[in-house]
């Protein structure tokens, strides 16, 4: 019996730790593979919209999944909603399915987007299957599902079953109050809340119109209602001032003034002090829609896809502001979702607790039957009392039976030291990134609260993120990646201590809080900081090494104060990772601080975005020429084209402004191409006027080297208006290695397997190695401006600069100085035996009828 008692403990406690190893050690990786199958949404707003992200989120979910790969556009009619919104953005999506863009499946969000679609399929996509979500007119919808191809999903608010949920939720209020306003869809909300007062006539309806009210005004009105009254807020986008609000300006106002509870219908605001409500799942929405797209990917026929007419609605609800009203979760529709809950400890440990209360009953049973087995020896210690002779053999027994007793309790606390072992280790994963051990974004917001409620300490908020690591990983796989992420969180490690907090929020995202000590000098402790994130950054950008790989990364950081840039944790998350956006732009590799100025930046990033598509289908960009001087001829060479962008206003924005835009938006395959065929068709021109060739380098971004299509495209746009290959030159620079190296270079041997130059633009910039001149397929190096600035009065830089000149040549390759502005460099760089010279002081860019009448000049 003993022996059993014991293999069946053991066998209980074996269980209980496999269960939790299990639990903390499985990692899987998904295998990537290159997605078959293309879908294109059409959003009919932009990014920035409310709804967008829940959209994209569900429709991920379902493409993620079955490796389909996603395209966006945004219409950005809310902003926009103009005719000539509409025919740029048709121009622009013809033009680039006149590119053989193939999509297998359009998705379509919102009404304008569909209507859009309803009346230029014929012309745009007239064979492509059309899945749309999220449209609000039932004839609408009906009317594009009666088409051929094309099937979807309907959004229906539902005022009813909101106006239901608040009367049985608040039996006793007397008054119903909707919020709205003058914009078209606050008057659409008025008539439909004032429609469906008929049919609750025990209560008064009334509508609080924003639009009649000035901010304040309208905050005193808020205030006087009852608090046993009930609040729809639907629509609060302006005032009678014409100030504008968003969801969430609007839900301050409202959550901070009224003291009844507060419904909403659509989302935004729940979760921030509104009540909750029935409301539209967008997330559901575009699940849904991927679904119907995947099927049809799969082979279902459209049109017996049927439409889905009814909503796919969620009662949403906020856990704090229901205890404020004394509800209970309970008392909403079952499978309701509860924002703010707080956490249920026995849910979260549900599987260690389970196993260990069954160990415990278990080894209290065992104990029970001991004390039973005690208490009968007992009985006979008392008989054995009057019978001497059996006294001694008995209580030996019981001796025996108090040690077994003893070892059971021993096992016991045993088993409970355990369970608070795990519990420890369950409450350690929670806060921990499993990939660097580093804290995550729960443990950050955790101590954020702690931080933002001592007003005594000033702070400063790094974000930091990882350049082009995206690339990295696509194009050197997630170990790679996975690994690069590790021996960075373990550099950054260096910096954690009693006045540091280090995260990492996922991806290649890291947060950290630093304490800013001796605050009395401002200029010292900005000099202190600034000194921080450098070596912060220093430690980052130190080569990492990987299966043999080197990796010479560069990072942007976003750094937002505390107090001075507001006391709100996600507020001040916000501003960080929008200065580190705004670094990023700058050109990477640098640390801003957040100002308020780059709010609006944020705002025009997205304007630029659409300004760009606008201007290439209005001919805005132009090429300019600057022509190169050889130095051994004393004669012109070539020339190097550079795009320029004049807008409607006439003004010219520069290529450092949006080329760095147009690559993060997939836009510069559109530019290139544009360049590409216009200066082929300018060298043409020369050719036909001067019966001589002329010589033209065109700038190559490196994210166009990784389009499979990229060296094929080219040569044919060179072949159609009769170049010689010989009077073309690619310009690449040293990022291609680390956006696509193999692809890049397998590009650039078909391009010199041609005849077609290459040249290494900006050499010296960055991390250039020696490396790459052996390692690339090069004709020409082109040394950096600053190396042609600096040489003159640094003498180190100029035997630099006589260097790279002499190893240039002992490879065989020639060599272009740029930025040369003056008759000293000239000189200076003839004497170093440089072949050619590009710079203001012989030349600057010029339109190419001006490069004519300078080539006659010249030549
Ligand atoms: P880059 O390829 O290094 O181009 C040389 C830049 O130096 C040009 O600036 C040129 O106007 C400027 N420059 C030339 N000589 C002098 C000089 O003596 N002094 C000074 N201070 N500057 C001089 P730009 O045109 O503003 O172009 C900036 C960058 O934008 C280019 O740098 C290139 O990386 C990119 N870019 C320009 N056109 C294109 C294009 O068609 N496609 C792509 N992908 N990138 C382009
Ligand atoms: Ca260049
Ligand atoms: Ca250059």
């Amino acid at each position: 019996m003993r022996d059993k008692n014991k293999r069946t403990l053991m066998a209980f406690v074996f269980i209980l730790v496999s269960v939790i190893g299990l639990n903390c050690f499985t990692l899987t990786y998904a295998a990537t593979e290159k997605p078959a199958y293309k879908v294109l949404f059409i959003s009919s707003y932009h990014a920035g919209f409310d709804t967008l992200p829940a959209q994209i989120e569900g429709m991920k979910r379902v493409f993620d999944e079955a490796n389909i790969s996603l395209d966006i556009d945004y219409m950005d009619t809310k902003r926009v909603d103009t005719e000539e919104n509409y025919d740029n953005y048709f121009k622009f999506l013809k033009f680039r399915l006149d590119q053989d863009l193939k999509y297998d499946v359009i998705l379509v969000g919102d009404d304008n987007g569909l209507q859009f679609l309803m009346d230029h399929r014929e012309n745009l996509v007239p064979d492509i299957p059309i899945v749309f979500f999220c449209i609000n007119d039932l004839e609408r919808a009906t009317l594009a599902n009666n088409m051929s191809n094309v099937t979807g999903i309907v959004e229906g608010i539902s005022l009813k079953a909101n106006l239901d949920l608040a009367v049985k939720l608040f039996p006793n209020a007397k008054k119903i109050y909707g919020i709205v306003d003058n914009s078209p869809t606050g008057k659409g909300d008025a008539s439909s809340f004032m429609l469906a007062a008929d049919s609750y006539s025990d209560y008064q309806f009334e509508l609080l119109n924003a639009s009649n009210y000035t901010l304040e005004s309208f905050k005193q009105k808020l205030a006087s209602l009852n608090a046993s009254d009930i609040v729809f807020y639907m629509s609060y986008f302006e005032d009678s001032t014409g100030n504008n609000y968003d969801i969430d300006e609007a839900t301050a106002i409202i959550s901070e003034t009224v003291k009844a509870p507060v419904f909403r219908m659509s989302i935004g605001g729940v979760g921030n002090g509104l009540l909750g409500g029935n409301m539209v799942s967008y997330e559901e929405q575009g699940r849904l829609a991927a679904n119907m797209a995947v099927s049809i990917i799969k082979g279902e026929n459209p049109n017996d896809i049927h439409m889905i007419q009814e909503s796919p609605n969620k009662v949403i609800f906020d856990y704090e502001i229901m205890t404020r009203y004394g509800l209970k979760i309970d008392d909403l529709p079952k499978g309701s979702i509860i924002l703010n809950k707080p956490i249920d400890y026995f849910q979260l440990y549900k599987n260690i607790l389970m196993p260990a209360i069954g160990i415990l009953i278990v080894l209290m049973f065992f104990i029970a039957i001991l004390i039973v087995d005690n208490m009968k020896l007992k009985a006979k210690d008392k008989m054995l009392y009057e019978n001497n002779l059996e006294l001694a053999a008995l209580n030996e027994e019981m001796i025996a039976s108090e040690e077994e007793l003893r070892d059971q309790y021993d096992r016991l606390t045993d088993s409970q030291k355990s369970l608070y072992e795990s519990e420890e280790r369950y409450r350690v994963l929670a806060f921990t990134d499993t990939l660097t051990g580093l804290s995550n974004r729960t443990a950050l917001m955790l101590y954020l609260d702690g931080f933002v409620i001592d007003e005594s300490k000033k702070w400063a908020l790094l974000y930091i993120d990882i350049d082009n690591f995206k690339y990295i990983n696509d194009s050197s796989g997630h170990e790679v990646g996975d690994s690069i992420l590790r021996q960075i969180g373990n550099r950054l490690r260096l910096f954690e201590n009693k006045y540091a907090f280090l995260s990492r929020l996922g991806g290649d995202e890291f947060v950290m809080v630093v304490e800013r000590e001796g605050v009395s000098n401002e200029e010292e402790n900005l000099h202190s900081a600034n000194f921080f994130v450098k070596e912060v950054m220093a430690q980052i950008e130190k080569v990492i090494e990987v299966q043999g790989l080197l990796f010479y990364l560069t990072c942007s950081v976003g750094i937002s104060n505390y107090p001075e840039d507001g006391k709100d944790k996600a507020m001040l998350l916000r501003k960080a990772d929008m200065a580190m956006y705004q670094a990023k732009f700058a050109g990477r590799s640098r640390f801003l601080y957040f100002d308020e100025q780059m709010e609006l930046a944020f705002s025009q990033k997205l304007t630029i975005q659409n300004q760009i598509r606008f201007a290439l289908s209005s001919n805005q960009f132009l090429l300019y020429y600057q022509p190169q001087y050889d130095l051994r001829t004393n004669e012109m060479i070539g020339s190097e084209a550079l795009i320029r962008w004049r807008d409607g206003s006439g003004s010219f924005i520069p290529p450092s402004v949006f080329i760095p835009i147009a690559e993060e938006q997939g836009l510069i395959q559109m530019i290139g191409s544009w360049v590409y065929e216009e200066a082929a068709n300018h060298a043409r021109s020369w050719f036909e006027k001067t019966g001589k060739r002329l010589n033209i380098s065109v700038n190559v971004s490196a994210l166009e080297l990784s389009d499979e299509q990229f060296a094929d495209s080219f040569i044919e746009i060179i072949n159609r208006y009769g170049l010689e290959p010989e009077q073309v030159a690619v310009e690449i620079t040293e990022s291609i290695l680390i956006v696509a190296k193999d692809k890049a270079i397998a590009h650039l041997l078909r391009l010199k397997e041609k005849g077609i130059k290459v040249h290494l633009d900006d050499f010296g910039a960055g991390y250039s190695s020696l490396n790459y001149m052996i390692s690339l397929p090069l004709d020409v190096v082109k040394i950096d401006r600053q190396f042609i600035t600096d040489m003159i009065v640094d003498t180190r830089y100029e035997d630099m600069v006589r260097f790279i000149i002499d190893i240039s040549h002992c490879y065989g390759l020639q060599v272009i100085a740029e930025g040369v502005e003056t008759q000293e460099q000239l000189e200076k760089l003839r004497s170093m035996n440089c072949d050619i010279i590009q710079g203001y002081h012989y030349a600057k860019p010029m339109p190419f009828d001006a490069l004519i009448e300078f080539g006659q000049m010249k030549g």
